[in-house]
Formats: C-alpha cells, structure tokens, sequence
C-alpha cells in the first residue's frame, strides 16, 4: 500500500497542508522564497494521486527546467511508487512537443501542414536561419541584426501575435522590415518541417484555439494542473493554461460539468525572465483572472537563517511596486553575512577560492555545498582560472554549453538531417563537413536545381545529375554524399539505437577520422568530447522513459522503443540547468557549483558567494537608468541571496576589466541596501591600501601557480593594467563634468563625455574614446583632466 494520510502532510504547516488537501476552485499560493512552495506542489501530486484517487496520466505538472521536473517526479515516485512514472511532470516546452508530436498534422497552413518528426531549432539554429531570411530580403545587416530582429519575432510569439498581426501593427519602415523577416522567417520554418522555442507553445495554443474537438481531448485527460514558479510564465504560456483549465459556456451552461483544478505557485518578487517575455501580471492578477480562486499564503521560511532572510527582506523592498509579505524563519539568526571588497576580479576569485578552502576545512562543509554566482556568463572564467590552478574541482552551469560545441552541434546536424531531411539548416550544415569536395559552387548549382524544380534542397541533392553546370568531380563527390547519408537513413528507419546510429554516423561520413589525424590539441578534445556524446545517446537508449508519444491509456511506461527522434527531442530541450550536480553526496561531494544568478532559480545551498555586486555589473549596466529593469535586478538579488541557507558571502572588485579596460566600478546600490550591522566586511573600501601600496605585487597573478597559455596572456595584462593604476594615484579633486566636455585621460588618450551617474566619491563618467571605445570611470580615481 502507498502511504497513509498522515504521511503526505508530515512536514507541513497549517497553511502548506491546506493547499495540498484543497480540492475544487482554483488555487493560488503565493510566498517569499524557501516557503516551501515547491515541496507543497509535490505533496499535492502524490495526495492527488493516493487520497483523490487521481489517475497518474491526468496530471500535467509544469516547472521551470528539465532538471526540476526530474526531481520532481523522483520525489512523486519515492511518494506514491511507480506508477508515478506515466504522469506528465514537464517544462511548458516539453509539454508542447509532446502534444505537438501527436496533433500538429491536423493544423493547416495555407493548405500545408507540418509532419510530426518536425525539429526543433535552438537558439543558434534560428540565428542561421534569420541571417539567410535577412540576406534574402536584402535587408542591411547593419542595420537588421539577426538577433535583434529575432527578439523582435520572439516577442511576439510571446504575445501570441502572427506575422499579419506584426505586420497590421508596423508603425514604421523598420517594423515594416521585421514584420516581413517574421512572415519569410515563418515560411522558412515550415518548408524546413522545423519549430523554433517559441513556436512550440504558440503552436499548442493555436491548436487548441482553432480545434476544439483536440482542446477537448486534453482537458479531459489532464483532471489537474499544477504549475511551479508561475510568475515567470508569459503570455502565451498563460494562454495555455486558461486553454486547459478555463470553462466554455454553451447556452449559458459550463461544456464540460468540472473544469480542471488548477493549482500554481509562485512569487512575484522572483520574477526575473521579463526579457524573455514573463509576465509578473499573470501572477498579481490570478485572482482577478480566476474569480473563484482560493488563496493561500505560505509566511514561514524554512531554508535560510533570519540574518539571510532580513538582508534579502530589506533589499526588496526598495521595489515600489509588490506587495510586502512577512517572511519570518525559525533557524536563529546563524552566522553573520561576510563581506569582501576586492582589487580586481582576480582578487575577488582568490577570496572566494581561500574562503571555500578555509570552510571546507572546517568540515561541517562540502565543497558541494557552496555555489558561486555571478550576473553574466563570461565572469565565471576568473573563478574557473583559480580554481584550475588550486585544483578545487568545480562545475559552470551555463557559459559555453556542451550542445553549443561545434563538433557536437555537427554530429546533432547529421542525426537531424536523417531523421528529417526537410531540414536545409542541418544538411546544409554537414554537406561539406568534413571537407569531401562539395564547395559552395556545387551548393549553388543544386540550389538552382531546387528552386527551378521546387524541390527541397535534398531532392535536388539526390537529383544532382540534372543540376546545370555541375562538375563531374563535384557530381560525383554529391553521389558519395547521398549513398551515405541513404544508408545511415535505413538504419534510423530500422530504429536502431541512437547511440549505435551516432557512432555510425562519425565513422562513415569521415568525422572522427579527420579529427584522430589532427595534432592540434584541440581537436583531440573535440574527439573526447564525441564520445560524452556517444556516451549521452547509449544512456538515453539504455534507459527508456516514456517517449513523446507515451499515452497513459495506450501503453505501459517504459515499453516505448527509444528512438533516435526521442534523443533528438531530449537533447533539444536541455536547459542550462540541466547541469547541475545532483545529490550533494558521492562521486559530486568535492564539487563547487558556478552559475549565473538567473540559473540559480528554485535552487538552495548551504553556502552561497554573490560576486560582482557592483553598479554597472549587478545592477547590469543597462538598467541603470531604468526603473522597471532596475526593479527587476533587484528581484534578482533577492533570488540570489535567499538561495543561501547558512552563509552568504558578498563581493564585489574595485576595478574589473571589462572590454580588454579596467573599469572602476562603485560598489552596487544592493551592498547599501544591506543592514549595515548584518554584514562582517573583512576588508571594505576605506581600508584598501592599493593606491601607492607598496606589497601592490602581493595581490598579482604571479604567486598563483603555473598559469596556463591563455591565463599567462591574461595575467601579464593585468599585471600591466595594475602597474597603470598604481601610477595614477587617486585624482585629488573630483573634476566637475558635464556631457559633451572634453577630456584627456592618461591612457586612452582624448575622450567626450556622453553619460554622468553618481554624486561626490562616487560620481561615475561615461567616456567615449573614440577607437578605445566607451570606458565608465570613477571620477575619484579616474586620471583624467578636463580640457
Ligand atoms: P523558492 O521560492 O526558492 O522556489 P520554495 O518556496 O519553492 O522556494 P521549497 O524549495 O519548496 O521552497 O522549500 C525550501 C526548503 O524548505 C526546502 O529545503 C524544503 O524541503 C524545506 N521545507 C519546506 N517546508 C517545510 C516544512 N514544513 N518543514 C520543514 N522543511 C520544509
Ligand atoms: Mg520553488
């Protein structure tokens, strides 16, 4: 038997049991963050499941990342065992294709559809593809980036709004010019059978919207939904769940007798995805939105000490527009928060690298229980040098992924393009990958062969003998091509495993070889890196899981043939946090876990380094001057810190190179927002002595060890950038600058002044340079004079 009752709402509050028995209307919990929102979602599965006696196959559960739904359901299953397995626990992304995979047939488009081995393009895979709308168009490229223009698209779909709709919206030439990069970028998807990101939820919410019958379908299957972190839904991921879960009146009577119970938790001070589209509306007006909705708020904080949670209370509340909420914790106040102001970045990494050493000693701590963020990506490298060198094993989550590698990308391209030979970006991709003759010459006679005969590229591939002006030599190495690529097709058309398919691929299109045949160091870790690849696919063969088609009533879970179209579609939809270690014990206990401070959502660690905290880096440069991203900066420092359970860790760095320049960076308003007698500064601003300091040496690169290439190039940089500093003392009086003044600055030579922050000390001045670019300097320190 399962388990009882009172085992499902042990370890809960009054107001968390309230929400995992509630039953009927719809149901919102709102709540600071370590409230325990997340535990309280999954209890309900496993409630829903023993006491309600609710199907597994009709609950659709949403979370922000693969690796949340994978944790999620684990927890289910440890709850209520394995039939657990056949419910949907999901991103709204993966949702989508799987709903996708079974219905997108039935949608037209001008009398065309897609096939449901459709692929799914990724961030880089869209950039391609806008870049040859954008060519076609003959549209400026200096003028149109393919990124911005593809934000531009991304927002609308986000909107649910379709390229008419843009284009009835245009308000000037340039929209006019997106508006019609959407439509080409649209048609160009379809004729590939491919789907962006965005197009995978306005895709279901169309379906839905324009088939009934197939809306019907799904909202009798899914009896519950349930949707974690809902304040970073946007609009159309909303339009989704109002498709699921809403009730259509005929007569003046509900369709269906019950809608759906809908449950979603979340919190709006967490919001931080708004450049992605989320909506913090969606939350604040739920109950708006839902009349009869219950609410339920969550006040106790069960994962930091009351020292972390009053620090991350007091920076929030600098927002103007939330409602306050009393979050209160039981743990004692712990240990106080330590801060650090560093020289340099290097500086700040040889803290956090001594900090974590000094901690782990102690050993109430494990490496695996500290986490490092940053605000940007390319921060990380500082860290990742130092740790390098002092040999502390770490992991970046984000940053230059495994799936964005080249050779992993190419091997990715040949498996899409056998499975789905519509695909042009992929086969375009690895047609003359590795180099067998077939040169862009050639490419363009088949592509006239393609257009002339308004065949796909492929068919005009496998035609290439009716091609015009076509060499023989060219011909002939395009019949090669083919042969190949047919043969590898027969065995994804016998759903051989794809681990099997991979390697075959790398061994016959001459991938591998050409790699193995290289001396540069490079490719040899290109070659270890195909392995981890093979290695990725013969996991995923070995190990089945329901696959896309998977429909509790149809089939048993885990006797669904693993395709190579199931290890596409998984490996299209990693995330970034998908990397994260799992448990904090074995083989991963040494590990120091990095990652950006968005990444860090929904997660906690005993130990918690928030780095950078510097105007211009957290908060971002670009929010500066703007309320509603400021806002949403600070949200994101409120995330940040309430990861932290026992110790929090602040820095920031004096100076930091930024551009190839170092930039003096004031300290982040967030620091002052602190309660001043929360923080232990083990060395603050005013006691930095590197101005004229004579051990300035001490602080250098050099006494780190034996750097690598790279690092040695890096550090004698900055060790010539310090020498710079320490020549220019700290200016005696603050020049008074307006925009547009002229000035001479010891080392970059002229400058005008475009931008001023900041009052007394810490007035900051953005200087154009001219071919040295824009530098932000503190004034106080900053050699510069007033022409
Ligand atoms: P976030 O806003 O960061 O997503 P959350 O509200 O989802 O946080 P959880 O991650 O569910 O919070 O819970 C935070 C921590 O508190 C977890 O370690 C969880 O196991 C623990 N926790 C939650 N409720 C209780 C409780 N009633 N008793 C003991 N521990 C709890
Ligand atoms: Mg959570």
């Amino acid at each position: 038997g399962g388990p009882t009752r009172d085992e499902l709402l042990e370890g809960l509050n009054e107001p968390q049991r309230a929400a995992v028995v509630h039953a009927g209307a719809p149901l919102l919990v709102v709540a600071g963050a370590g409230s325990g929102k997340t535990r309280v979602l999954t209890r309900r599965i496993a409630w829903l499941i023993t006491e309600r006696k609710a199907h597994p196959g009709s609950i659709l559960a949403i979370t922000f990342t693969n690796k949340a739904a994978a944790e999620m359901k684990e927890r289910v299953e440890e709850l209520v065992g394995k039939r657990a397995r056949i419910m949907w626990v999901s991103t709204f992304h993966s949702a989508c294709v799987r709903i996708l995979r079974k219905e997108i047939t039935a949608l037209d488009f001008d009398g065309t559809s897609f096939k449901s081995n459709f692929s799914i393009y990724d961030a880089a895979d869209s950039k391609r593809l806008m870049t040859l709308v954008l060519k076609d168009l003959d549209l400026d490229p200096k003028k149109y980036q393919p990124g911005a223009v593809l934000h531009w698209v991304s927002n609308h779909k986000n909107e649910l709004r379709d390229p008419e709709e843009a284009a009835k919206d245009a308000r000037n030439s340039f929209e006019e010019a997106y508006a019609a990069a959407y439509t080409n970028y649209q048609r160009r998807l379809r004729e590939a059978n491919a789907l962006d990101f965005d197009d995978l939820i306005m895709l279901t919410v169309h379906l839905f919207q324009t088939l009934p019958d197939v809306r019907e379908n799904y909202r009798r299957r899914f009896r519950h939904v349930l949707v974690d972190e809902y304040q970073d839904t946007n609009h159309a991921q909303y339009a989704l769940i109002h498709q699921l879960c809403g009730q259509d009146l005929e007569e003046g009577r509900p369709v269906e007798d019950t809608p759906s119970e809908l449950m979603v938790v979340g919190d709006a001070d967490q919001s931080i995805y708004a450049f992605r589209g989320a909506n913090i509306r969606n939350i604040m007006d739920f109950e708006q939105d839902f009349p009869d909705a219950t609410s339920i708020l969550l006040e106790q904080n069960y994962r930091s000490t009351q020292t972390i949670l009053t620090a991350a209370n007091s920076v929030i509340r600098n927002n103007a527009s939330r409602k306050d909420k009393r979050l209160w914790s039981d743990a004692g106040d712990g240990e106080r928060i330590v801060g650090y102001v560093a020289d340099d970045e290097h500086d700040e990494a040889r803290f956090v690298s001594e900090e974590i050493d000094k901690l782990v000693d102690t050993g109430d701590v494990k490496a695996a229980d500290v986490a490092v963020f940053y605000r940007t990506n390319a921060q990380s490298r500082v860290f990742e040098e130092i740790f390098i060198r002092t040999g502390q094993p770490y992991k970046v989550v984000g940053g230059v992924r495994f799936y964005e590698r080249r050779e992993v990308r190419d091997a990715l391209a040949y498996l899409r393009m056998l499975v789905n030979t519509a695909d042009e970006i992929s086969l375009r991709r690895v047609l003359n990958t590795p180099k067998r003759g077939i040169g862009d010459r050639a490419e363009a006679c088949v592509q006239a062969l393609a257009e002339r005969e308004r065949m796909s590229f492929w068919e005009a591939l496998v035609l290439a003998d009716q091609a015009p002006g076509l060499a023989t030599r060219s011909l002939k190495n395009i019949q090669g091509f083919v042969a190949m690529i047919q043969e590898l097709q027969s065995m994804v058309a016998a759903d051989e495993r794809a681990d099997v398919i991979l390697e075959s691929v790398l061994e016959r299109s001459g991938y591998l070889a050409e790699l193995e045949a290289s001396d540069d160091p490079q490719d040899e870790t290109r070659v270890e890196n195909l392995a981890e690849l093979v290695a990725v696919a013969r996991e995923f063969s070995d190990d089945p899981q329901p696959g896309p088609s998977a429909d509790p009533t149809e089939v048993e879970a885990g006797t669904v043939a693993v395709t190579l179209g199931d290890f596409l579609e998984r490996v299209a939809l990693v995330a970034d946090s998908d990397q994260i270690p799992d448990a904090p014990d074995g083989e991963d206990a040494g590990v120091v876990t990095l990652m950006t401070l968005h990444t860090a959502k929904g997660l906690e660690f005993p130990v918690v380094f928030l780095t950078g905290l510097e105007d211009g880096v957290f908060p971002h440069q670009r929010s500066l001057g703007d309320q509603p991203e400021l806002e949403e900066e600070r949200r994101l420092a409120y995330v940040g810190v309430t990861r932290a359970r026992e110790r929090l860790y602040v820095s920031r760095a004096m100076v930091r190179s930024a551009w190839g320049a170092p930039s003096h960076n004031p300290a982040s308003r967030f620091i002052d927002e602190f309660p001043v007698d929360l923080v232990d500064w083990r060395r603050t601003a005013q006691a930095m002595t590197r101005w004229g300091r004579p051990d300035l040496a001490a602080s250098s690169p050099a006494r780190l060890g034996a750097p690598t290439d790279a690092g040695r190039r890096n550090f004698s940089a900055a060790a010539a950038r310090a020498d710079v500093m320490a020549k220019s003392k700290p200016a005696r009086e603050i020049p008074s600058l307006e925009p547009g003044d002229r000035v001479l600055h010891d080392s970059f030579g002229m400058g005008t002044v475009v931008a001023l922050e900041g009052a007394g000390d810490k007035s900051v001045a953005s200087i154009d340079f001219g071919s040295e670019g824009v530098k932000r300097l503190l004034l106080r320190y900053a050699p510069v004079e007033k022409l």
